[in-house]
């Protein structure tokens, strides 16, 4: 395993070390299992990553030597567990560069983060004719929660449309924030397409026009080093599961004020101050966004999977994904029954194709047949599926562990579905 100190930004100016995938595969157990007697060619890291060795053992030791419930208890293993998910959080912080753990608040994924927002700070600092803006490009978890707070509150939703590349629009994205522009919402990285949106630019607009900036960062985390003070961004958030990490756990980052600004999400112990039957008083950030129990031991699973991420060279991951996609473009452009959706260039490992006259679901239901998971269907962006008027895609999107011969299981596999249905 390579070892990198610090993640920084600019990954183009690095130079890739090696990368030694072998050694990065015999670090996940799973892969070395087989599906329908066939070894597991797994295509599928862009819906969730498998986790490697060290997350599960993290989890394992939790739940075998540590674990208790946190805050509240005064005896040694609860001490301990609040230890563990205190800690995760201090290397949430600095994974992703914010100034204070408490600006960090752990949630159940993306989606419940971007919930929080749109709710909590939404439902108190947006008003109607306020405006956000979104992209077509948007999973639905970008989409939906900000429809149901414009049914509470009469917000304007404005949607950055795109083009036939899939790319994000900046000429368009700027004619749409305007005076009552009060946040824009977008994704770092298309899960669809695997466009990268530029980030710079984004924000440097919303800046001008006095808007908060909210990434959408379950996809942009897993493929490029995030520094959100850098960024310069109000929210960013991601899930743990897509990370390499355990699931039922995400990540919302806040600025400070914002969050101390906002009310609570969710009403219940570990989030209060006082409480009498009269009136409540909140605890301060992130407590006060964290009712209940939290996941404890995902926590800890997450912070074991952000040091072995943390663990690589971002330079050398970059070149090993950069390399799997072009090679994967170069064999599936090859067929002219292939159409290829997302051709943005520098985007993510994700890679989204149709064939011609064969149904996604087919042909994903094939190349599971043939040990290879790949993800059918409108990938939870069904305006973007609109866009370009089709149904759904097949997606294969690469993780640290692929290798050419996963995409030539690929490939192999297409061969097959052309046989049954040519
Ligand atoms: N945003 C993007 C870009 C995603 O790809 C996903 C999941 O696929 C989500 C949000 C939602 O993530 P989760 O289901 O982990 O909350």
């Amino acid at each position: 395993m390579n070892t990198a100190p610090a993640r920084n930004l600019d990954r183009s100016s690095a130079t890739a070390a090696p990368f030694d995938v072998e050694s990065v595969r015999a670090d996940f157990p799973i892969l070395s299992r087989t599906v329908h007697g066939k070894p597991l060619a797994f295509l599928d890291s862009g819906a969730s990553a498998q986790k490697p060795r060290a997350v599960i053992d993290a989890v394992s030791r939790c739940y075998e030597a540590e674990y208790a419930n946190i805050h509240r208890g005064v005896y040694e293993l609860s001490a301990r567990s609040t230890e563990a998910y205190e800690g995760a959080r201090a290397r949430v912080q600095r994974f992703v560069n914010a100034r204070s753990a408490n600006e960090i608040v752990f949630t159940k994924g993306a989606t419940e983060a971007i919930n929080l927002v749109a709710t909590s700070w939404g439902g108190v600092f947006l008003g109607e004719g306020d405006e956000v803006v979104l992209s077509v490009l948007e999973h639905h978890a970008n989409i939906v929660p900000w429809q149901l707070l414009r049914e509470r509150t009469g917000i304007v939703l404005k949607v950055v449309p795109t083009n036939e590349r899939g790319d994000f629009l900046v000429d368009a994205y700027e004619a749409l924030v305007g005076p009552r522009t009060r946040l824009v919402a977008l994704t770092h990285v298309s899960n669809a397409l695997g466009t990268v949106t530029p980030v710079d630019e984004i924000v440097r607009i919303a800046r001008e026009r006095g808007a908060l900036v909210l990434l959408d960062g379950a996809q942009g985390i897993v493929h490029y080093p995030v520094d959100v003070q850098a960024m310069d961004v109000d929210f960013y958030c991601f899930s743990g599961h897509k990370l390499y990490g355990p699931s039922g756990i995400g990540v919302l980052y806040g600025r400070q004020a914002l969050l101390a600004a906002m009310p609570p999400y969710q009403g219940g112990g570990d989030m209060i101050e006082r409480v009498t039957f009269e009136r409540t008083t909140f605890a301060p950030p992130p407590a006060r966004f964290e009712a209940g129990t939290p996941p404890i031991a995902a926590a800890v699973g997450l912070h074991a999977a952000i040091d072995y991420v943390a663990s690589f060279d971002p330079a050398a991951v970059a070149a090993h994904e950069n390399d799997l996609l072009t090679y994967a473009t170069e064999r599936l452009t090859a067929h002219n029954d292939i159409r290829l959706y997302g051709t943005v260039p520098g985007k993510a490992s994700i890679i989204s194709f149709t064939m011609d006259d064969v149904h996604p679901h087919d042909i994903g239901t094939i190349l599971d047949l043939a040990g290879v998971a790949v993800r059918v269907g409108h990938h939870c962006a069904q305006p973007l599926m609109d866009h370009f008027d089709i149904a759904g895609t097949v997606r294969a999107s690469f993780g640290l562990y692929n290798t050419r011969a996963d995409v030539d299981r690929l490939i192999d596999g297409l061969d097959e579905v052309r046989e049954i249905f040519g």
